[in-house]
């Protein structure tokens, strides 16, 4: 059996005393990631300094809104832009990629709850890339069961997104039986900083064959 792809990404960071040591995990077992931080997190200076720290690495580094607290499916159009423009900024400045996106989905559910149609109007014109996901194990409510959970679910994609979460407590305290797990069952996996079509609806700006996911109230 071929060993699967697997991108593994970090949301709603960075989070002083968690990331550090998802880093240290990270480090261990030479897993490159990608890390969609929240942006008044990492506007402060110990998140900026993680931030740095993330890129350092080699780790990327993007944008997942800045009050994680308004689907943009639901948002006043004015209140998409500024969650944009500032999230951007505070990514930019740690070090990562401000174009590179993954929008707030309570929940985890992608429905049209998640992208309105001007914010999908909205990434494209500003040349973003808006990363979505297809292995979602739900590290931050089953803190014990997510490992069996992200296991089973990438044995049934040729190329995953797997979600995880620097926060207090969600994927830390079993990530690295997870990596040992996934490397005993498959090998090296081919660890993979980019994204299939299927999760990236809109790509440097133009939208992909999977672009209809954020709009599927239409
Ligand atoms: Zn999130």
């Amino acid at each position: 059996m071929t060993a699967p792809r697997v991108a593994l990404t970090f949301d709603n960071g960075p989070t002083p005393g968690v990331t550090d040591a998802v880093l240290d995990v990270l480090a261990a077992h030479h897993v490159p990631a990608t890390f969609f931080a929240i942006g008044h997190k990492l506007a402060t200076p110990e998140g900026t300094e993680l931030g740095r720290e993330i890129t350092r690495q080699g780790h990327r580094l993007g944008g997942h809104t800045w009050s994680h607290s308004v689907q943009f499916g639901v948002a006043d159009d004015d209140v998409v832009v500024d969650e944009l423009s500032r999230t951007r900024a505070a990514v930019d400045t740690a070090g990562g990629d401000g174009l590179l996106f993954r929008p707030y989905g309570a929940g985890g559910v992608i429905d049209d709850r998640l992208m309105s149609p001007f914010g999908s109007a909205t990434l494209c014109s500003g040349g973003y890339t808006c990363v979505l996901w297809n292995v979602l194990p739900g590290d931050w409510r089953d803190q014990r069961g997510w490992v069996e959970s992200a296991l089973g679910e990438i044995d049934q994609h040729p190329w995953s997104v797997v979600v995880l979460h620097d926060v207090v407590d969600a994927a830390l305290p079993r990530l690295d039986e997870f990596l040992t797990e996934l490397q005993v069952q498959h090998g090296e996996p081919t660890w993979s900083q980019e994204f299939p079509d299927e999760c990236t609806p809109i790509r440097d700006g133009s939208p992909s064959s999977s672009f209809g996911t954020l709009d599927q109230s239409s």
